[in-house]
């Protein structure tokens, strides 16, 4: 009878704990975390571990954005799984589409932030362009995210919400498409979240992305670029240089007073590479900044060495932006220069200009801005109506 008494007393103790537990617990985001870490959960949870194969199979492969529609998982389990996680997808809040196939995404996040995402169709393959930041700590001197400021991190949940919400608006998901870290934000200024969301992306259970599919773009955070050297995952790299000498990028490119020109070339020449791959230059083209033939000589001199390809960006312009697109005669004189000297040149066609969703145009209009983003936004040109 004792015994039977404090085998209750113990249990009610359980119970009260669980309750309190359940209770003070923080209910984690099922998209924010990586297969082992979701199967951990579980497991502390006392569910089974597997569940994690079936979790991310409805959340990324099929789409579901509610533990309610994952039909093979038993109902009290959904109901339980409902009370312990979260699972939130950026809200697509206003979609527009250029004349060029083009499209912009806009996407609102739990907090009332709002990111954009890019779709550019064919270039040849499919490609999505996203954010790993609201906003941008960068200030480089022609882009208009950058004058945003930075607003917050993403978490690597709405980095990765961000491909499900474009495969599904999109009629993707089971389609290759290319992601491209190039949206708004400096992703290595968020690394930890950023390595996080392309782990979750590259799980074999989820989109199975291969990082050979993924480009990160950068300025170029020297140790995050030492660290991300040591990635498992390794996703293609893209540098913005835009500038061949410290004296023009610092202009251009704030962060460059701390991490130089050289040793972000050195960085790059000690970069693990995979067969047949090359690191992208990007170079934004600024008239009678860094557009002269004597720039191009000084560029080539400069990649000597690395194996790379260039990428040349003619300036998106926009008012606000204190710069000029060269003129095509300048680019192509400039890609010329580079192709003597034996470089990989490519001109990147501009996309989606007329909804602002170029590069460097992505921001977001409505949100809390600074001086200088309102006065940008105020400036901007009306965008452009497609030809009926
Ligand atoms: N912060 C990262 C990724 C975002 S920007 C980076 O800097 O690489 C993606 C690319 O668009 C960069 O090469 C950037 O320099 C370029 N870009 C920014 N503003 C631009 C503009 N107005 N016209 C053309 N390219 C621009």
């Amino acid at each position: 009878m004792v015994g039977a008494f404090s085998t209750l007393r113990s249990k009610v103790r359980q119970v009260v704990t669980n309750v309190r537990d359940t209770a003070t617990r923080p209910h984690p985001d099922l998209t924010s975390l990586e297969r082992p870490e979701l199967e951990e959960a579980l497991a502390t949870r006392g569910h089974q571990r597997f569940r994690a194969h079936q979790l991310f199979q409805w959340i990324y492969r099929h789409g579901v954005t509610d533990l309610a529609s994952m039909t093979d998982l038993p109902g009290e389990l959904r109901q339980q799984l409902a009370g312990e996680f979260s699972l939130t997808t950026p809200e697509l809040v206003h979609r527009e589409r250029s004349t060029d196939g083009t499209e912009k995404f806009l996407l609102r996040l739990a907090d009332g932030q709002r990111i954009e995402s890019v779709f550019i169709p064919d270039t040849p393959s499919m490609t999505f362009c996203i954010s790993t930041q609201v906003g941008c700590a960068m200030a480089c001197a022609f882009c208009l995210t950058g004058k945003m400021g930075l607003i917050r991190n993403l978490t690597a949940g709405e980095i990765v919400g961000q491909v499900r919400v474009l495969a599904d608006a999109l009629a993707m998901r089971a389609a290759r498409f290319n992601i491209v870290l190039m949206g708004m934000g400096e992703p290595l200024h968020n690394y930890d979240e950023t390595m996080k969301a392309l782990r979750i992306l590259a799980d074999e259970h989820g989109f199975a992305m291969s990082p050979r599919r993924i480009t990160l773009s950068t300025v170029g955070l020297l140790p995050a670029l030492e660290r991300l050297a040591r990635e498992p995952i390794m996703p293609n790299l893209a540098i913005s240089l835009h500038a061949p000498t410290d004296a023009a990028r610092g202009d251009l490119v704030p962060i460059n007073r701390k991490y130089g020109v050289n040793e972000i070339i050195e960085a790059c020449k000690r970069f693990p590479l995979k067969r047949r791959n090359r690191i992208t230059f990007e170079y934004v083209m600024l008239a009678g900044v860094n557009d002269s033939p004597a720039d191009a000589r000084r560029l080539a001199a400069l990649l000597a060495g690395v194996k790379s390809k260039v990428n040349l960006i003619p300036l998106n312009a926009a008012a606000g932006i204190p710069f000029e697109r060269p003129s095509d005669l300048a680019v192509d004189r400039f890609a010329r220069i580079l192709a003597d000297h034996h470089l990989i040149v490519s001109v990147r066609k501009s996309r989606g200009r007329d909804i602002r969703a170029a590069c460097g145009q992505l921001i977001v209009e409505g949100a809390k801005r600074s001086p200088a983003q309102q006065l940008a936004i105020l400036l901007q040109p009306a965008p452009l109506r497609s030809p009926q």
